[in-house]
């Protein structure tokens, strides 16, 4: 986790947000590369969930809603974490957390000496247990309190508790009070889904592990309607749909270059169901910290749909032509985090290997994902007529692709520096390409193409560079492009 840190902030993915007085806790600003790669992560996700299905819509809904709908959902009441204060050190532990963390000690047994005992354990010389502040060893704990989770704040100018509001815990809400509307707008039949990427924010006890623990985070959620009168397969629609996301979000995860032995399905047990959930599956991923959710996929059954409709007074129902009766969707909620999305991506294509006798940094981000697509690089920075190519080539490419002119260094490092942020081509004009006009030689019109992955490397006429880009950033081989050029040594 500290490597990917310190990579994140030297080369502007991540950067601590007010750095400069002292940071905010737990809050991220994304780089000038950060920002790239999130929206990509974003991009993707909307092209394959939403632009590409007939039976998917978006949404992008206000962040401030009406308080009434949190209480609604459920969120005033039960989106809580039990906590506990030290009197003594004012310190704040979650209570179900207390007993699972290492306590100091004042052993009588031994004159007061000071012991730090392992989680559970009682004290070797007293017998003991822990009961007071785990951290001070000299508070008592205060009896858990329900803190909520919810961001508050005020709408309009007075501060009255008829003016206070919530900040979105989740983006689901806005999906379930703009069902009807969607629905009649759009004339849509069951089963669809409307779709939303947009910003949370929950005042977590405990946050941190870099970006996958934050106050303030995005969401890409989906809210999959289905009729629970149908059948599909002999199966109830909604359990049909609920392994059908799995499946499909599991696949995504994997065709974006997460590695199978990193992702593993979870199945939520009775007791941690959430109180609107009938079955909820987690995608975990072997972050750094260990196996942690990626991303939750539940069938939250009509709880929401019925909530909202009780605490509006509206009906929330779908008409069902065929047997002719109102009926309320259940829903499939496969519900993932971009923050947690970008770095279990990062963490995947992080990968340090030795290259004749050097350390070398790569990050093996899919071609889709990098944060630039093309970096072009002049071999000679003296000579105008190869700057100028290379100039023009990143304006042409520019068009459609995130490409980079660097001039910098010598060509190895540009290459390694290109590595390390995940470019999977770069581009080099040379005294080839442009001829030596003192000689009176003409130059052969062609530029070297290199791999990031394989460092391979060909010789392409800069009339083909559009039509191989193509190929290569819409998931063509590098095998099957380099086969019809000319190669050229490793670079
Ligand atoms: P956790 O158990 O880790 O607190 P959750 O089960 O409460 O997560 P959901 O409510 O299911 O999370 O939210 C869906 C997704 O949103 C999560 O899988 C995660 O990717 C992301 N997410 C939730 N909370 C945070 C957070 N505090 N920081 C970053 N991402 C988050």
């Amino acid at each position: 986790m500290d490597t990917l840190v310190s990579l994140s902030k030297r080369r502007g993915f991540v950067f601590q947000s007010s750095e400069i007085y002292g940071g905010t806790g737990s809050c991220w600003d994304y780089g000038p590369l950060g920002v790239e790669l999130k929206n990509n992560i974003k991009r993707v996700w909307w092209r394959d969930f939403v632009q590409g299905r007939p039976d998917m819509v978006g949404i992008d809904a206000s962040i401030l809603m009406h308080p009434t709908v949190w209480k609604a959902s459920g969120h005033l009441d039960h989106f809580t974490d039990p906590m506990v204060d030290c009197r003594e050190c004012k310190l704040r532990f979650r209570a179900d957390h207390v007993d699972e963390l290492p306590w100091t000690h004042y052993c009588p047994a031994t004159k007061g000496n000071k012991f730090t005992i392992p989680a559970r354990e009682p004290c070797g010389h007293c017998g003991a247990r822990r009961t007071l502040c785990p951290d001070c060893g000299k508070g008592e704990l205060t009896a858990p309190r329900q803190f909520n989770l919810m961001f508050k704040t005020f709408m309009g100018p007075v501060e009255e508790d008829a003016s206070v509001t919530y900040l979105r815990p989740e983006t689901a809400q806005a999906m379930f009070v703009n069902f009807d509307n969607v629905l009649q707008s759009m004339r849509l039949k069951l089963p669809f889904g409307i779709a939303q990427a947009g910003r949370s924010f929950r005042n977590e006890i405990t946050p941190g592990n870099f970006i996958f623990r934050t106050r303030e985070f995005e969401q890409m959620e989906i809210e999959y309607f289905v009729n629970p009168h149908d059948t599909i397969e002999g199966r109830p629609a909604d359990e049909y749909w609920h392994d059908r996301w799995i499946e499909d979000c599991l696949a995504w995860f994997r065709r974006y270059g997460l590695r199978e032995e990193n992702l593993r399905l979870r199945e939520h047990g009775k007791d941690e169901l959430s109180h609107y959930s009938k079955r909820t599956v987690d995608i975990d991923y072997r972050f750094p910290i260990g196996w942690s959710e990626l991303m939750g996929i539940a069938n939250r059954t009509d709880f929401d749909l019925k909530q909202h409709s009780k605490f509006s007074g509206k009906s929330l129902t779908y008409f069902d032509e065929e047997r002719k009766e109102h009926v309320v969707p259940y829903v499939v909620e496969p519900a993932a985090g971009v923050d947690r999305a970008l770095l279990a991506f990062l963490a995947d294509a992080y990968v340090e290997e030795e290259v004749r006798g050097e350390k070398r940094v790569v990050l093996r981000l899919h071609p889709e994902l990098a944060p630039i697509k093309v970096a072009v690089l002049p071999l000679l920075k003296k000579r105008e007529e190869i700057v100028k190519t290379a100039h023009g080539i990143r304006a042409d490419l520019a068009k459609y692709w995130r490409v980079v002119y660097d001039d910098t260094a010598a060509i190895g490092r540009l290459y390694r520096r290109q590595d390390e942020v995940g470019t999977p081509y770069c581009v080099t004009v040379d005294v080839q390409t442009v001829g030596d006009q003192a000689k009176g030689e003409v130059g052969d019109g062609k530029v070297t193409i290199r791999d990031r992955d394989s460092m391979e490397q060909i010789r392409v006429p800069l009339t083909a560079l559009g039509s191989v880009f193509r190929e290569l950033l819409s998931g063509g081989a590098w095998a099957s492009v380099a086969g019809r050029f000319e190669r050229k040594g490793e670079g």
